[in-house]
């Protein structure tokens, strides 16, 4: 279905970005693997993705939340696999704490990261999808963006701003046939949520009863990288805990 596509997808090493990278490489689809700390994990998605589905698999170490090191990135994609066709701007990080005691620090972080590391892919990516006539961008927000998450300021904030600025790309981007659109998860069991136990009261808050798998996520991920009249919306994939 994805086949002779290139798929870009950060924070690719682990969790959801690594779940979405190899479901994208499952449809068919090329792939550059964007990581930032572990290059182990990278290559071994990477590997991962080679043997198991027999698509070209690059990784590539950058911080999104870098414009010049996000150009370097981009260019060097470019170089190696000609073209960008789907983007995931999924790489993220959480600093959470009470609004009252939030350092500086941990707002700015957070911002840089998840907000301006968006902008910044689709600000180097999108001349690419221009050029070609044609993209896929999928954002990952969160939940905490539409219903809040008390300890989560900046991370909601930022993930709100995500949204903005999918809506924004979405209308600027269509006449140029890309479609962006956003994917709002909501406990999905990672790294990111291990502190979460399967037994904490949040869980009864979700209607479905349970946290969701990576995979649910990146199922959603392919579904509107394979849409061709769907832009501007923001998916939730929660098991209904932002309904
Ligand atoms: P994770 O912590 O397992 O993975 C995050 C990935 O982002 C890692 O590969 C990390 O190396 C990468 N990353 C972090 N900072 C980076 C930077 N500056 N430059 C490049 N890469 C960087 O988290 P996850 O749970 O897989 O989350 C993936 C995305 O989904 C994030 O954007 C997160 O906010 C979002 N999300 C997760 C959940 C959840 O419940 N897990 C819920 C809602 C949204």
């Amino acid at each position: 279905m994805l086949s002779g596509k290139v798929s870009l997808v950060t924070g690719a090493s682990r969790g959801i970005g690594k779940a979405v990278a190899i479901k994208l490489a499952s449809l068919g689809s090329d792939v550059a693997v964007v990581y930032h700390g572990n290059s182990e994990k990278a290559e071994e998605t990477v590997r991962n993705i080679r043997e198991s589905f027999g698509v070209k698999a690059i990784a590539y170490k950058a911080d999104v939340s870098s414009y010049e090191e996000t150009k370097e990135l981009v260019k060097k994609i470019k170089e190696d696999f000609s073209h960008v066709d789907i983007l995931v701007n999924n790489a993220g990080i959480v600093k959470d704490g009470l609004l009252a005691m939030m350092s500086e620090e941990s707002f700015d972080s957070v911002i840089d990261t998840n907000l301006k590391g968006t902008f910044n892919m689709i600000r180097h990516v999108c001349p690419l999808m221009i050029r070609a006539k044609g993209g896929r961008i999928i954002n990952i927000s969160s939940v905490s963006a539409i219903i809040g998450n008390p300890g989560q300021a900046n991370y909601s904030a930022s993930k709100a701003g995500v949204i903005g600025l999918t809506k924004t790309a979405a209308k600027e981007l269509a006449a140029k046939n890309i479609t962006v659109n956003a994917v709002a998860p909501g406990f999905i069991k990672t790294d990111m949520t291990e502190n979460i136990g399967e037994d904490n009261p949040l869980i009864q808050m979700i209607p479905l009863r349970r946290f969701g798998e990576v995979e649910e996520v990146a199922e959603a991920v392919a579904f509107l990288a394979s849409s061709s009249y769907i832009t501007g919306v923001v998916l939730k994939v929660d098991g209904g805990i932002a309904m």
